[in-house]
């Protein structure tokens, strides 16, 4: 006989862990306990040798599908001559540094359940159990019991209660259960009428039939959901919305019908049925008209809730627009009177839930990209969950960059990433962000002034002038472009690694205050990043605008080249917006230096055709990504590096004479890839042969372009280097809060 203590850390609490610990040690025939500590869960074990080794065998591997055991720590102890195994009550705790668990999609048997005419729960929609159902989004506060979860409302009726307390049951602690007589419910609010109960969905079903836009309300937030197959329905919802071009997401009834309407690589299809069913883009195989306009992807998700697989089970298109309910650029809608309010215009029909959200979480979006799987927005699915654990425990709160914001709070060395948030420079997502701030650090029992602030460089961002206010006597500018580099390498652990870092992206401020977005760093973490090359700089005329219009971009750039073309002229025909521009770019009126490689990816699209104002952020790099994914060629232009600086005039001087000679534009789009990506590899072999450095990192939102990145690991391919991607926080700024923290925590070290 013998004894030991294990403790389990990692998302461990809400995902029926403890019950998976009773059955386990049951089955062993091992005494002892379990309970929920404050960093992590707690057992006490005696028994035999040999089944105490079993035991902590099954353990790693048996465990709940939807735990994921960060450490497992086992100590051997003295026994104390227990006679069963018992679930201790959870320890109050000081920090707690317990992770709150993502929210998970319906698993089989409560689907089971859902469509058996005998179950007590067939067809309730709000049906859960310890291995799927609500998390992240019911959350009040920690320990994750009911009472602190927007559940507290339902007193669990006899039958709910009696599977909530045994350890046996599926349900044991499953802290959102509920039934039809116990739980909340549904309704169909529409102008004139409200429906409860079966009759709520089966006249959501029809009213989707029929055409109509009806707001649902999910998990983090409402979507407003119509028939994809309907155009009339899916032009009234972009009208409605005014959302003019910007792809909508679609959710399809299920796998097998996924796969008709896009190509599914094995990766893809993993992330698609995956725990965290995020949209995923992929190639499109079926049209859907004014879905995605001008893209050859599709963002495609399949439905996670009960509700949802009800309402295809009762008959609802099977393919259904899924897109976040809110006027254009404001968060997405949460609580039931102010999604009533602010959509009444967009949607014909209410389908209101009676259960509250805690917090706003959008469907996260992400790729199977060439250089393995990528997310491009993190949120349902994936938050709270930590991205990276630190070295060292100083308490830090990273507040991100200004357009698709995150923040990461730190604690005991676990990074944690809220959800995407959004462009700060709206009020509402701006609200958001201060609500984020206070609701992170209540639920892991921080207070502000313990923290170390980390913000982006930029004087004017929004997110830095908070910083400000916040009345912290430690605050750390961290520089936006070697944000992204750190962000890679955080999510791997790699403080110490030498590599040399390519950020390229739209916008970003600059060592020097200019507009950098063309940088090559070499450089650690833990060291710090020297900036050791860029792109050769232009000016942009009239700043940030130029951001949203191509041909304004282009005025600084093509300036570069001395050429006495007419741009006005075909095939070229820009419009007005360009004169005036180059005008103020030849006086230097408003003018600002730049490195951006973003507006040099708009400046090429707008020489190929795409002269007019972007309605969405990244639509005209979007645009030439798609034209040049239709382009078939091996040819690529010339994109010289001198060692300091990567010239971009004899790309565009060939694009410029390519153009003028006819070429196809999807071909001149392509070989403007090739071109980049054979350029941008030759300098980064020769930064790291110089340095002897063998590991290059590529982040910033010009690598979420996946044919630069195919043609990057063409490249690759035959070549010693290593290169290194995002994997769990998005290449685009949503990634840059992860980033500054672990800037900024080296940063501190170094001073003390
Ligand atoms: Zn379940
Ligand atoms: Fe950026």
């Amino acid at each position: 006989m013998s004894a030991c203590s294990i403790r389990v850390r990692g998302v461990v609490q809400g995902v029926g862990f403890r019950p998976f610990v009773y059955r386990l040690a049951c089955a062993y025939g091992l005494a002892g306990w379990v309970l929920n500590g404050d960093q992590g869960v707690e057992i006490f074990l005696e028994g035999a040798d040999t089944r105490l080794a079993d035991f902590v065998r099954d353990l790693r591997t048996q465990a709940p599908p939807a735990a994921s055991i960060a450490e497992v720590e086992v100590q051997p102890t003295q026994a104390a001559g227990l006679q069963r195994f018992t679930i201790r009550e959870s320890e109050a705790s000081e920090h707690p540094t317990v992770r709150v668990s993502p929210d998970l999609p319906v698993c089989e048997d409560c689907l089971r359940e859902l469509f058996d005419p005998s179950d007590r729960r067939y067809r309730y929609p709000y049906i859960n159990c310890t291995n799927c159902g609500p998390r992240y989004t019911v959350v009040l506060g920690i320990p994750y019991d009911r009472c602190n979860t927007t559940m507290k409302e339902w007193p669990l009726d006899p039958h709910c209660q009696s599977e909530y307390a045994n350890p046996a049951n599926r349900r044991f602690h499953a802290q959102p259960v509920a039934c039809p007589q116990c739980g909340p419910k549904y309704y169909l609010k529409t102008s004139n009428r409200e429906v409860g109960g079966a009759a709520a969905q089966s006249e959501t079903v029809a009213l989707l039939g029929k055409g109509a836009i009806v707001a649902i309300k999910g998990l983090g937030g409402y979507h407003l959901a119509c028939d994809a197959q309907n155009a009339d329905a899916v032009s009234a919802l972009r009208e409605r919305k005014y959302r003019k071009e910007k792809p909508f997401a679609v959710m399809a009834k299920n796998l097998e019908l996924a796969r008709t309407i896009v190509d599914l690589s094995d990766e893809a299809e993993e992330l698609l049925n995956g725990a965290a069913r995020p949209i995923v883009l992929a190639p499109a195989r079926a049209h859907l008209h004014g879905i995605a306009p001008e893209s050859s992807e599709l963002g495609i998700m399949l439905p996670y809730t009960p509700l949802q697989h009800l309402l295809f089970a009762e008959g609802a298109p099977e393919i259904l627009v899924m897109t976040s309910a809110n006027r254009s650029s404001e968060p997405i809608a949460y609580e039931d009177e102010a999604a009533l309010a602010s959509l009444s215009g967009i949607a014909d029909a209410f389908l209101v839930g009676e259960r509250p959200i805690a917090r706003r979480v959008d469907d996260s979006v992400v790729r199977a990209s060439v250089f393995g799987p990528v997310v491009l927005r993190r949120a349902r699915g994936y938050a709270p969950g930590a991205v990276a654990t630190f070295p060292n425990h100083v308490p830090l709160l990273a507040l991100g960059a200004d357009l698709k914001n995150s923040i990461t709070l730190v604690v005991e060395g676990q990074a944690f990433v809220s959800q995407h948030i959004g462009d700060l420079d709206y009020f509402g997502s701006f609200q958001a962000f201060q609500q984020t701030i206070v609701d992170l650090l209540a639920m892991y029992d921080v207070r502000i002034d313990e923290l170390l602030v980390a913000h982006d460089a930029h004087p004017e961002y929004r997110s830095t002038i908070h910083a400000a206010g916040l009345g912290v006597s430690d605050t750390v500018a961290v520089q936006h472009h070697r944000a992204h580099i750190a962000s890679v390498l955080a999510e791997r652990g790699e403080w110490d690694r030498p590599v040399v870092g390519v950020s390229f992206d739209g916008t970003g401020y600059g060592d020097d205050g200019s507009i950098w977005g063309g940088e090559i760093f070499v450089g650690s973490v833990r060291g710090g990043f020297e900036r050791v090359a860029h792109l050769r700089p232009a000016v942009l005329a009239g700043g940030d605008a130029a951001a949203k219009f191509p041909v304004q971009a282009a005025a600084g750039f093509l300036h570069q080249l001395d050429t006495a073309l007419d741009f006005s002229a075909p095939p070229f025909s820009f419009p007005r917006r360009f004169v005036s521009a180059r005008e103020l770019v030849k006086q230097k009126v408003r003018v600002f230096p730049t490195t951006s490689a973003g507006r040099l990816f708009d400046t090429v699209a707008a020489l190929l055709g795409f002269t007019r104002e972007m309605t969405f952020e990244g639509q005209a790099a979007m645009w030439l990504e798609q034209l040049a994914r239709r382009g078939d060629t091996r040819g690529s232009y010339p994109f010289p590096f001198d060692g300091a600086e990567l010239d971009y005039r004899p790309l565009l001087q060939a694009v410029i004479a390519d153009r003028l000679r006819g070429r196809d534009v999807s071909e001149i789009g392509r070989s403007f890839h090739r071109g980049f990506a054979h350029g941008l590899w030759r300098c980064v072999r020769q930064i790291c042969r110089e340095r002897s450095i063998d590991t290059a990192v590529l982040s910033g939102g010009v690598f979420q372009n996946e044919v630069l990145l195919e043609d990057i690991k063409w490249l690759v391919h035959d070549s010693p280097l290593q290169v290194w991607t995002n994997h769990l926080v998005p290449p685009n700024d949503g990634g840059i809060s992860l980033g500054q923290a672990a800037l900024a925590i080296f940063a501190a070290e170094h001073c003390g």
